[in-house]
């Protein structure tokens, strides 16, 4: 499919603050969006255009009945200048399993891929290129059909935005976050939405995370609707280390997400990069096994935080659970360093993990 430009004159386009290390997550926005529109059972009319405002109706069924989603995914600026976007691939498959789960229809991989590189093409300017910084790449997808009454709309608008970001950890690689166990939440169910991206996984979160403000903990470690067993995170996977070094990931069920970084671990435990495998975490085991020492670290995967190590679990009776010292330890450092190597180029990654953006 052809995609249409109108572009802003050169002289009206914005641009990258000088300071780049003041550059927050997701608040800037660059000058461009691609967009695609649904109807009569096709997608149509893709086009790169100024970013503003999208047209829709108050019935739009998105607005009552949530069929919404979206990805995330990072570009990145190499020493050679040149720009690269870490398994767009993966992300793309992911939105169309994501699509699936809340009947909408499925965005051919080939088409969101092009869209996504000809738009980060055109704003290549707005990638920056301080240290762990990136162009974050905001995929979504949402019912805009006029029409009440719950069914899967018929049309549809899919849409990527961009926002350049700084490096998640401006201090380095050193926050251990609290995480806590909640019995009396639950983000996913078996049967659910949990595997879908999708916004209503996130609203039926939030409440879950202001408990855990309240009770002096960052975010929210979510387990089995039976409370029996550790799932994920909201907005990450879970992982574990045991004292022989080995990431343990659960599971994937029906109700955790399929973490591309979690995907991209396992991975590299397959090349014999590091020791990972997947098995399911029964939650009073895990947390004897951090209490005796047996388990010396954990945290969450994500493509934001990519490593975000866990120092403390706090439970909702106030018992504080400490993981090793309580700091980030070494097999989680060396993991974020290996993989943001392979993210920046300071080591040549995987066979397909990089999308060099053709100049167009
Ligand atoms: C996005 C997300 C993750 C992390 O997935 P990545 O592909 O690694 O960014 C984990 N859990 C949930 C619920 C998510 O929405």
């Amino acid at each position: 499919m052809q995609i249409e430009y109108s572009l802003v004159p050169d002289s009206q386009r914005k641009s990258l603050p000088q300071d780049q290390s003041a550059l927050s997550f997701g608040r800037l926005r660059t000058d461009h969006m691609f967009i695609l529109d649904y109807a009569d059972g096709a997608w149509r009319n893709p086009r790169i255009v100024p970013y503003g405002p999208l047209p829709m109706m108050p019935g739009a069924m998105c607005l009552h009945y949530g069929q919404t989603l979206f990805e995330g995914i990072k570009a990145f600026r190499h020493a050679d200048g040149e720009l690269y976007i870490f398994r767009p691939d993966q992300n793309a498959r992911r939105l169309n399993h994501s699509a699936s789960v809340l009947c909408m229809p499925n965005v051919p991989e080939e088409l969101q891929l092009d869209g996504l590189l000809r738009l980060v093409d055109v704003e290549r300017a707005w990638c920056p290129s301080a240290p762990q910084s990136s162009l974050y790449i905001r995929p979504f997808m949402f019912a805009t059909e006029d029409a009440l009454g719950v069914r899967p709309a018929k049309t549809y608008i899919y849409c990527i935005m961009l926002s350049p970001s700084g490096a998640y950890y401006s201090g380095g690689f050193s926050k251990a976050i609290r995480l806590l166990v909640t019995r009396k939440y639950h983000r996913a169910v078996t049967g659910g939405t949990g595997t879908a991206k999708m916004g209503g996984n996130y609203a039926a979160s939030l409440q879950a995370s202001e408990y855990a403000h309240k009770l002096n903990a960052d975010q929210v470690l979510f387990l089995s609707a039976d409370n029996n067993y550790v799932e994920e995170v909201g907005s990450m996977n879970h992982y574990h280390v045991r004292k022989d070094g080995t990431f343990i990931i659960p599971s994937f069920n029906d109700s955790i997400l399929r973490s591309i970084t979690s995907l991209s671990v396992l991975e590299m435990a397959e090349k014999g990069l590091l020791k990972a495998r997947q098995e399911e975490v029964e939650l009073e085991r895990f947390l004897d096994d951090v209490k005796s020492g047996e388990i010396i670290e954990a945290g969450g995967f994500g493509t934001a935080a990519v490593v975000s190590p866990v120092g403390q679990y706090v439970l909702e009776d106030g018992t504080e659970i400490t993981v090793g010292d309580g700091k980030v330890g070494a097999y989680s450092r060396a993991l974020y360093e290996e993989y943001t190597a392979f993210q920046t180029g300071g080591k040549p990654a995987p066979q397909g993990w990089l999308f060099k953006v053709p100049r167009y």
